[in-house]
Order: C-alpha cells, then sequence, then structure tokens
C-alpha cells in the first residue's frame, strides 16, 4: 500500500477505536460498581468486549478498504439460548452510540466480521483487541483497544485507544497510533481527527541503571520473580511500574519508562498477535526497540498466534543489548 493508503486507513482506524472507546467507557459507567469488583463479576467485560469489537467492525467496514478482522472474539457463544441478557445488553450498548435503529442481527453480524482466521492466503488484515487488559478494566485501572494492520506478516500500522492513560494535554484518555517508516504520534482519546496531534519519540537514557521498567499486574503472564532479579543485576532501583494491557508500550513510547519486559510463565503459551501487534509498531516508530527475550523479531507470520517467539522485551533502543544479555542470565530463553 502507498503511503496516502495508509494515512486514510490510520484515520479509519482511530475512527474504530474512538467508537470502540466510548462503548467501554459506557459499559464501564453502567454496569462496573463495587458490588460487580467484590463478586469478581466479569460480566460487564464480557459485554464491552463484544461491544467494542461491534463496533470497531462495522466502523471499519465503512470506512476501510480492508475486509479480513482477525479479533479476539466471535458471535458464536452470544448466539446460543441462555446468553439472551448479555446479547441484550450489547446490543443496547452498541445502540448508544449508532443509534436505535440497530438491529440484534446487525449486532452479532458486525461481531462475526471479526472472526477471520489468517493463513498464507490472508495478505492484509487487522487484528484487534476489543479490550485488552480486561482486569484492568474491571478495576478502573489501564485498559487499551488496540488495532493493528499486518501486511505480509509485517505490521504496518497500529493504533492504541487508552481510556485511562493521560495524554499531553494531562487529560484522561490518549490515542497513541504509528504508520511503518512515519514516527509515532499521540493525541487526546476524545478529540476528534487530528486535533491535538503530536508526536512521541523514547526516553533517551543510556544507562540501565537510570531506567524505570514496566510489566503486567498479572504474575501469570509475566514472571515477576525473574524481572525483580533482572532489574537487580541491571542496577535499577525504581519500583517496576505495573499495568495491565499494551498501555506499557504506550509508556514506553512516551519515555515515561524505558524498558517493557515480558516474561514467559509457561513454555507452552503463545503470544496471541492482537496483544502485540499495535504496541510494537508505536514504540518501534517511537525509536525503541522490541524483540523477544532470544532478541528475534517478532514474527507476525503465522496466523493468530506468535508461534516463533517467547515473551517480549521491548526498550528505547540503547538499552536493548544490555537488557537481552541480562534476561538470558536468570531465564531459560531455550
Ligand atoms: P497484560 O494486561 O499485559 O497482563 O496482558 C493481557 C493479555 O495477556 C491478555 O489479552 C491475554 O491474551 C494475555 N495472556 C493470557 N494468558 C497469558 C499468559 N499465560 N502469558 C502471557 N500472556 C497471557
Ligand atoms: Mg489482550
Amino acid at each position: 500500500m502507498s503511503k496516502i493508503d495508509l494515512a486514510t486507513e490510520l484515520e479509519a482506524a482511530v475512527v474504530a477505536v474512538r467508537d470502540a472507546a466510548s462503548v467501554c467507557q459506557s459499559v464501564q459507567n453502567d454496569l462496573v460498581n463495587a458490588a460487580t469488583l467484590e463478586k469478581k463479576d466479569r460480566s460487564p467485560v464480557t459485554v464491552a468486549d463484544f461491544a467494542s469489537q461491534a463496533l470497531v467492525c462495522s466502523s471499519l467496514s465503512g470506512n476501510s478498504k480492508i475486509d479480513a478482522i482477525v479479533g479476539e472474539e466471535d458471535a458464536a457463544d452470544l448466539r446460543e439460548a441462555g446468553a439472551e441478557e448479555t446479547r441484550d445488553k450489547v446490543v443496547e450498548h452498541v445502540r448508544g452510540v449508532r443509534g436505535a435503529g440497530v438491529s440484534a442481527t446487525q449486532a452479532l453480524d458486525w461481531i462475526d466480521l471479526g472472526g477471520v482466521d489468517p493463513d498464507d492466503s490472508t495478505e492484509r488484515y487487522w487484528t484487534l483487541d476489543p479490550i485488552d487488559g480486561t482486569k484492568g478494566f474491571l478495576r478502573g485501572q489501564q485498559y487499551a483497544i488496540a488495532l493493528g494492520l499486518i501486511e505480509h506478516g509485517r505490521v504496518v500500522l497500529g493504533v492504541l485507544g487508552c481510556p485511562n492513560l493521560p495524554g499531553p494535554d494531562g487529560q484522561l484518555g490518549c490515542l497513541v497510533s504509528a504508520i511503518r517508516g512515519q514516527g509515532a504520534e499521540i493525541r487526546p482519546l476524545n478529540g476528534s481527527g487530528r486535533d491535538g496531534i503530536g508526536a512521541i519519540r523514547v526516553s533517551d537514557i543510556l544507562t540501565t541503571a537510570e531506567a524505570r521498567f514496566c510489566e503486567s499486574v498479572e504474575s501469570g503472564h509475566s514472571d515477576q520473580g525473574q524481572s525483580a532479579q533482572i532489574a537487580a543485576a541491571l542496577g535499577i532501583t525504581e519500583e517496576p511500574v505495573r499495568v495491565d494491557s499494551q498501555a506499557k508500550y504506550a509508556i514506553v513510547a512516551q519515555g515515561q519508562a524505558q524498558i517493557y519486559l515480558r516474561l514467559p510463565t509457561s513454555k507452552q503459551y503463545r503470544e496471541k498477535i492482537w496483544d502485540h501487534a499495535a504496541g510494537m509498531i508505536v514504540v518501534e516508530e517511537a525509536g525503541g526497540t522490541v524483540s523477544d527475550i532470544r532478541g528475534h523479531p517478532l514474527d507476525f507470520g503465522h496466523g493468530r498466534t506468535l508461534d516463533n517467539n517467547a515473551g517480549v522485551i521491548a526498550t528505547n533502543g540503547p538499552l536493548h543489548d544490555a537488557v537481552l544479555k541480562a534476561v538470558a542470565n536468570f531465564v531459560d530463553v531455550g
């Protein structure tokens, strides 16, 4: 695709992510409360996940030239008997953004647009995580709507909507984006078009002892014991920045931390493409480096998972080799 086409696709992706973020925020206001938190009730995230995917898919199907969307969800469960209550809530929230005229069938069909399974013949597709960081969403903390564009196994464009991450204007809610070869940008999530847009750049710190690192809140998603050992070996004294979702990539891309460690907690787990496509390109285009724990590039040419990779290391660039060496001392990189 030409540069001009990618600029058009970027603005289509921004509109889609803004719509999805607004539905996530309305679900949060309506359904997440002290009682759901107390009961560890995940039903609000289920509603927001489906509604978010419906909005991204409907928006892209109208504004983008690319028709394949590889999403985390499909609507099969929502079509089952017994799912009426969830389905009604999903449809109600989709109508809140798209208007009262949207039928239930239409909303479910939009969700299913994201059910594509990429294979070797799918040359160009979007990959979507409708709510990345579901635990953060439930806690009222960080989560992201993550949309990446993959061409011939390479990420060429990414958008991350982060409703609870402050933007450069200090307002809550930012949207970071990147096109391959054209740098990374940030704008307010709740704005319109390119209003308030600015370039972002990773930190230029050159010594690991001055660095801050981020990792998952969830110890099941990244080995926090190993990261503490690695941080100590690198002379890092600051506490880790623990946040859910690809907000971690947005934080590194803006220079607020220099390192993101995602250390495998099991040999079997394979990272999902929608958990990394948008975040990776944003950090790379902000001047940083992203690899797996062995230093290999993330390889998006194998369908829904990063089959040839283990874990993820993202840095500001100059610190990458030192971090990889320290990781190899504490982690079995296979
Ligand atoms: P985070 O918010 O960074 O902790 O990552 C959230 C993502 O972790 C979810 O979207 C899941 O797809 C993914 N995930 C689930 N299980 C694992 C695991 N065992 N290791 C790494 N990531 C996982
Ligand atoms: Mg996710």
